[in-house]
């Protein structure tokens, strides 16, 4: 059965607001009103994914709605935002119910699991394309920035990297894994939110990785300008993503792929035994130190590598 542009906001996307602090007119007028409460800042990012781009053509539903969300989430995490709002843009070829069922339920699960009130957003037909653009909270004089980093400060990164560009490799047959967990790393990235709240007057710098860690800690260290020396022996892997090393012998990648959604932060020595008080809950590696010489660079074997701090880039 065909469905109409307001047919569809009204069954998939207008729900209740959550009695979250600043929704005050959600889906249904010409905007939305948000009010920021005295002493904070309202943190605001967009992302977008394209199919053919981001996505293949029959990449499920499900995942995209997670990953639009997750991916947003993910840079409200890495400035120390507390998600709150967000808005949908949505281009289509058709109005397929199975799809948009599946894709609202994938959107929904995440969205639900921080309280986050889906505030407006736009409809329209045409090649897909999907754009969610996500508001957090921040005490004004808190955020997490890139600019901050200083020589001597200690560099982590959450979780482990090299997952999500080991999918991609056993999707496109480049490499024969074995492992579901490896593809949910891909398909279904859980942004650090807690880790990047917990992280608020630790955090000298943070950056979350989506372009993979050379390019994003690149980010830091211009912006900060300082150079960094990373040891490849601390770095955290998988074991999948540590045989792939092995076999392959293609260390780099782990370094150089992209969208493992993790953050990479760093944190000044007078912080430190702070951060060790909530290392275990925090899920976080030390892997490196930042210092005066600029640009960066990586030990292994005894042997110091110089990266280019360049990932994807589109119209390259
Ligand atoms: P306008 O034409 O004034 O921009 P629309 O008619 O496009 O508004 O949208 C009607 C309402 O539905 C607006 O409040 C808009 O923010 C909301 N909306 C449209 N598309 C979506 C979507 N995909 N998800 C959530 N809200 C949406
Ligand atoms: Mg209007």
């Amino acid at each position: 059965m065909a469905i109409g542009e307001f047919d569809l906001i009204n069954r998939y996307f207008d729900r209740p607001s959550h009695q979250c602090a600043i929704t005050r007119l959600g889906i249904g007028d010409d905007c939305a009103l948000l009010s920021v409460p005295e002493g904070q800042h309202l943190a605001v990012t967009t992302d977008t994914m394209v199919e053919n781009i981001h996505f293949f053509p029959d990449a499920d539903p499900f995942c995209l709605g997670h990953k639009i969300l997750a991916v947003n989430l993910s840079d409200l995490a890495a400035m120390g935002a507390k998600p709150v709002a967000v808005s949908l843009a949505l281009t289509l070829p058709k109005p397929d119910p199975d799809w948009l069922e599946a894709f609202a339920q994938g959107f929904w699960q995440l969205a639900d699991r921080y309280q986050i009130d889906l505030i407006g957003g736009d409809t329209t037909a045409g090649p897909l394309s999907i754009t969610v653009q996500a508001m957090g909270l921040i005490n004004e004089k808190m955020a997490l920035r890139r600019s901050n980093a200083k020589p001597g400060d200690a560099i982590y990164i959450t979780g482990t990297i090299g997952d999500a560009c080991l999918a991609l490799k056993m999707i496109e047959g480049n490499y024969q894994g074995e492992s579901d967990a490896v593809l949910s790393r891909l398909h279904q990235p859980l942004p650090r939110v807690a880790e990047g709240l917990s992280l608020l007057g630790i955090a000298s710098a943070c950056v979350d990785i989506s372009d993979g860690l050379t390019s994003d800690l690149g980010h830091i260290l211009k912006k900060s300008g300082v150079g960094a020396t990373l040891t490849w022996d601390a770095l955290a892997f998988s074991s999948s993503v540590r045989n792939y090393v092995r076999i392959t012998g293609d260390w780099k990648m782990p370094l150089i792929g992209g969208e493992d959604y993790e953050l990479c932060f760093t944190v000044p020595l007078s912080k430190q035994s702070i951060l060790n008080g909530l290392m275990e809950q925090m899920d976080c590696t030390k892997i490196g130190v930042i210092d005066q010489v600029p640009g960066l660079r990586i030990i292994k074997d005894n042997q110091v590598t110089s990266f280019e701090m360049q990932g994807y880039q589109h119209f390259l």
